[in-house]
């Protein structure tokens, strides 16, 4: 288990989400930012430690007394309208994530959610524990390999269609909310936009969001990073280009129609910055 500084938390926010209100945090992955994958655009910087193995980071004990102490000080659960799995990496890595998810339940009385890169919806254990959350929201980049080795530069082991396959299982065994996140970071082609669609037609998620970079991304790992954007951070940040709103509006519009499925992106302005890691 990675060593955890007496001044680490595993709860942070409220975050203004864009899509799910003020979100309560929980950060099950800890101060070593750790993902199967590596995004361009991710919020925590470049990823330090890139793996696809399970393992204990923040005992649940320890995520316990950090929401006890938050409940009995600073917070009240009223101004809370969900409480969200993400932090410093890809929360599924947590081997306690079933545990977390039954903590949070039962003492925030909020609907819990986690956002996932679906890198382990292969793992029928994964699966089983996140049957436990009441939102799912599952990352959907790209469509082809290269896409994928592009914007999210996965671990070797992650393919597409390992992803592809993962994604269909859950979404048969999953009762509660499937949301796929898609970030835009150039118009798509005609062929890839089509892909796309049809892979949304037959996946059925309960709804689609898109969104475009807007945020700075630090250079390395801040842990304040995990919370609301600050609008000029202290560290070392790099920008990426987003996409014109009005594309980001018209194949929202487009998927809506043809599919029938909610599609919901931001309103892309200063105040409204989306929180887009997992
Ligand atoms: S954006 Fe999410 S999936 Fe991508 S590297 Fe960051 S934590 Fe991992």
């Amino acid at each position: 288990m990675p060593t955890i500084t007496p001044s680490f938390t595993s709860v942070y926010g409220p975050v203004r989400s864009w899509r799910w209100g003020q979100s309560l945090g929980i950060d099950p992955i800890g101060p070593l930012s750790t993902c199967s994958f590596n995004c361009v655009y991710c919020q925590l910087g470049e990823i330090e430690h890139q793996s696809d193995h399970r393992q204990l980071f923040i005992p649940t004990c320890k995520i316990q007394q950090d929401l006890q102490d938050l409940l009995a000080g600073q917070i009240d659960a009223d101004q809370i309208d969900t409480v969200t799995l993400s932090g410093s990496g890809e929360p599924t890595l947590a081997q306690n994530l079933g545990e977390i998810l039954a903590l949070a339940k039962q003492l925030l009385h909020r609907p819990v959610g986690v956002l996932t890169n679906g890198s382990l919806l292969h793992n029928p254990t994964v699966c089983a524990e996140l049957a436990l959350a009441d939102w799912v929201a599952v990352k959907l980049d790209a469509v082809s390999a290269d896409g994928l080795r592009r914007v999210n530069r996965p671990v070797a082991s992650c393919s597409l269609p390992q992803l592809w396959e993962g994604l269909q299982q859950f979404r048969q065994r999953y009762s509660g909310h499937l949301a796929i996140q898609t970030m835009l970071l150039s118009d798509w082609s005609a062929s890839d936009q089509a892909e796309y669609s049809q892979q949304m037609q037959v996946l059925r998620p309960d709804e689609i969001q898109l969104n475009t970079p807007t945020r700075p991304c630090p250079l390395v790992h801040q842990l304040e990073a995990r919370g609301n954007h600050l609008p000029d951070p202290a560290y070392p940040t790099r920008r990426l280009k987003p996409i014109q709103p009005e594309l980001l509006q018209n194949w929202a519009n487009q998927l809506e129609r043809q599919l029938g499925i909610p599609v919901r992106y931001p309103l892309l302005n200063p105040t409204t910055q989306p929180n887009y890691s997992t």
